[in-house]
Formats: structure tokens, C-alpha cells, sequence
């Protein structure tokens, strides 16, 4: 005979046996009502830590890849009060002041520029700057460089949406300077374009036109740097610019050579929160921020708060203060040690490695550094840790890198290696 089954526990009796987890009552209620509607109530935990684990949370970058888009390009630290700011009050005369007036003239003159406008990303600010300057003219514009920089964001469908009339000029892997001249020369109000090509490389039978060149004739040329590297001579480094930088075009560089605007992101190469710079010639700017898109891509005071702190450590030339540069620039034999000594903790063996910039920028780029490496795929075990550590599997091996990892959380990463694999003995 069957005995009878103990009733299902209540909601709220379930929900407190899980009260552990680090959630609002109200989600562990959610998981405890899941469960229950279930017919599983054993699975309310489960559940619960789910749907913890689907929170934005901190994770330690073991990839190697230093802009890593998945996890948030530049880690950047960032802590402000609850305080009312003077985001758009001249403290001076105590009248209405401008959001622009903080960040944008540090970074602008970082650049060796009149004036810059900051916007929410590298996306909006090239949007902007094409619909400010170039809405009912001809956009020249090489077919190597109508590129798609990620996500389905393309060159072509921005050029359209800004209202500019698209003329491709060259061939994919061709343009040279008669090409633009050319298409200069049936006419009309034209801008250049040059996009930056930083997620992917050509090589091989190929010819393009510098910004020196294009700005030689006669129209605006507006410049995607993309990366935001502030000048291409590093002068915030205590040494000459790393070798792995050679060949990306720094911002400044691009102005000196002409362009009438430059833009950029925040969270590439200049280490700062997600956020877009139109950088360059005063009235180019001025025209941007006069574009009702203008007040539709622009950025609260949270971020323009972490942007001025960055271009604050650029001004000092403190790369230290930027965490991209502190992790980019560590010494090849400080990781050397972190990792032998890690190696000895946990059973993993250290290993030399490859990281990359990443965040679509410099394709094809290495920098030197060291590693730990496991034989089979531990990527899921270390994901499951807490904090999560997201590592990367090549060759049958697992490979945790530590460039991107910060030395204050190695003994993090060392509890995680030790639980997803061990030698056997
Ligand atoms: C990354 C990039 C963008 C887009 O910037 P987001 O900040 O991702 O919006 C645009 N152009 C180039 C050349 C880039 O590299």
C-alpha cells in the first residue's frame, strides 16, 4: 500500500529555507513558485542561484584578451557619492553651463584639438558626426573601408541613416588618391570618410590614401579612428610605445594630418566607460552638438564623471590610474612569476601565451605573456565558480591568461583552478 505523500511546503516555507541566496525576497519567491508549479520543489535553490547567476556581476578575464566586448571591453573602476554635480552649471556666472564643458575640453585637448563633444558610444558618435556634416552631401568613401564593425553595425547603413548620399570609391583592396579625385570632380557638396579598418586586416596587393593625402582636397574629412588610442606616442607611458601598438593610428595623429573630426570609443584603447568622442575642429563640433541627435546619443553625468576621471590620468600621464594601460603594460616576467607560483599552488602547469588588445582593435596583434594550462576543457567548471573566471580552450588544453587577470585577484583564481581540475596522483 502507498503511503500518503507529504504535502508540497508553501511558498513562503521554501522561500526562507533558501534565504542564503544573495537575492530580493521577491526573486526567491519567484524561484520558490517556479519550483512548486513545477511539481519539483527540491529545485527552488537551483533556481534561485540561476537566477543570481544572470545578474551583471564582476568576472575575472582569464582570456587573454585585454577589450574582451563579452565582458565589457576596458574594466574600469569608478565610485561616486549621491551628490547633486554641476553638470550644466557655469559655477562662474551661475548660469545654465553645458554638460560638454568637463570631459570634452581635457580630452579634446589630449587630442591637440579646439573642442570635442562626447556622445553614449563609438556607434553614435560617427552617426552624429556624419549627420552634422555630411546630411545631403556626397559621402566619398573607399570600398575597402565600408566595413561592418561588430554587432551588425555597418558603414554603409550608418552613412544612409545620417541622410549623406554614399559614393563608393576603388576596389575592395585598392583606392587610390585620382579615385576620390574623381569622385570629387562630378560635383556636388562632399565629405570624406575614413574608417579606421580595426577589426580586421588586409595584406597582400593593396593601396589606400592617408588622411594627409584626402585632406588635400578641399572638403571635410571625417576620420573613424575607432580604438581611441590619444596619440599614437604613448607620452602617458613611463617607455616608448609598446611594440604590439605599431601601425594603429593615434587621434591626434589623424588631426594633424588633417581631419576635420575624429571619433572614437571610450572603452578601447583609452581605458574609460563605455562612451563616443566626435573630437576636432571647433565648428565641426559645435555643429554635432547643435544636431537634435545630439540630445539623443549624450551621456548622463555618471558616465562623463568616469570619462573626465580618465582623461584626468591621461593629463598627469599616470597610465597606472587607467586599468587597461596598468594590465596592458605589466612586465612579461612579473607574470612569469604570478604564474609559476600559481602553478605550484594548484597542479596547473605555467605556460607561456599570446593575449591580444582585442575589442576590435589591432587584428592579428600578440602581446607576450604567461599563462596556466590544464590537458581538456575546464572552461564550464571555471565559469561556474564565484567569481566567474572566463578562460579560453585551444589545442585539447585550457588556457587561463593572465594579463587581463589583476595580481590582487590571482588567490581567486587559484581556488577556481584548483576546483575545475587536478593532476591526477
Ligand atoms: C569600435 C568601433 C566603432 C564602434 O564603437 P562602439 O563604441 O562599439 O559603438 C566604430 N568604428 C570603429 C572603427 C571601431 O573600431
Amino acid at each position: 500500500m502507498d503511503r500518503p505523500t507529504a504535502p508540497p511546503p508553501s511558498v513562503d516555507a521554501l522561500s526562507r529555507q533558501i534565504a542564503d541566496v544573495a537575492l530580493p525576497h521577491a526573486l526567491l519567491v519567484r524561484a520558490a513558485r517556479e519550483a512548486l508549479a513545477a511539481g519539483e520543489p527540491d529545485s527552488a535553490r537551483q533556481r534561485a542561484e540561476l537566477i543570481a547567476r544572470r545578474q551583471l556581476q564582476p568576472v575575472i578575464n582569464a582570456t587573454g584578451v585585454l577589450l574582451h566586448t563579452n565582458l565589457g571591453r576596458a574594466p574600469l573602476a569608478h565610485r561616486q557619492a549621491a551628490r547633486y554635480t554641476n553638470l550644466e552649471l557655469d559655477l562662474d556666472s551661475g548660469r545654465r553651463g553645458s554638460r560638454a564643458a568637463h570631459a570634452g575640453p581635457l580630452l579634446a585637448e589630449l587630442c591637440g584639438a579646439p573642442a570635442a563633444l562626447i556622445l553614449n558610444n563609438g556607434a553614435g558618435a560617427i552617426l552624429l558626426a556624419l549627420a552634422a556634416l555630411a546630411v545631403g552631401r556626397r559621402a566619398i568613401i573607399s570600398r575597402g573601408e565600408l566595413v561592418e564593425i561588430g554587432g551588425g553595425f555597418r558603414i554603409p547603413d550608418v552613412l544612409a541613416l545620417s541622410g549623406a548620399q554614399l559614393v563608393e570609391v576603388g576596389t575592395t583592396n585598392r583606392t587610390r588618391r585620382v579615385d576620390y579625385e574623381a569622385a570629387l570632380a562630378e560635383g556636388g557638396d562632399a565629405v570624406i570618410v575614413k574608417v579606421h579598418q580595426s577589426n580586421y586586416k588586409m595584406v597582400g596587393f593593396t593601396e589606400s590614401v592617408g588622411i594627409a593625402e584626402l585632406s588635400k582636397l578641399g572638403v571635410p574629412v571625417i576620420a573613424d579612428v575607432g580604438s581611441g588610442l590619444l596619440d599614437a606616442n604613448t607620452p602617458w607611458l613611463h617607455s616608448a610605445p609598446p611594440r604590439w601598438l605599431a601601425g594603429e593610428p593615434g587621434v591626434r595623429q589623424a588631426l594633424e594630418a588633417g581631419a576635420t573630426l575624429a571619433t572614437f570609443s571610450g572603452d578601447k584603447l583609452l581605458g574609460g566607460p563605455q562612451a563616443g568622442v566626435v573630437v576636432g575642429q571647433e565648428q565641426a563640433v559645435q555643429s554635432c552638438a547643435r544636431h537634435p541627435l545630439a540630445r539623443a546619443l549624450r551621456p548622463g553625468a555618471l558616465v562623463l564623471a568616469a570619462l573626465q576621471e580618465t582623461a584626468l590620468a591621461y593629463v598627469r600621464r599616470d597610465a597606472d590610474a587607467i586599468a587597461f594601460w596598468r594590465l596592458a603594460t605589466r612586465p612579461l616576467a612579473e607574470l612569469e612569476a604570478r604564474a609559476t607560483s600559481l602553478a605550484a599552488a594548484t597542479g596547473w602547469e605555467a605556460c607561456q601565451t599570446a593575449a591580444a588588445p582585442g575589442g576590435g582593435s589591432l587584428p592579428g596583434v600578440e602581446i607576450a605573456s604567461f599563462g596556466l594550462c590544464a590537458p581538456g576543457d575546464h572552461r564550464s567548471a571555471l565559469r561556474a565558480n564565484e567569481p566567474p573566471v572566463i578562460a579560453r580552450a585551444e589545442g585539447g588544453r585550457t588556457i587561463c591568461d593572465l594579463r587581463a587577470v589583476a595580481p590582487e585577484d590571482d588567490r581567486l583564481l587559484e581556488t577556481a583552478l584548483a576546483c575545475a581540475w587536478a593532476p591526477a596522483r
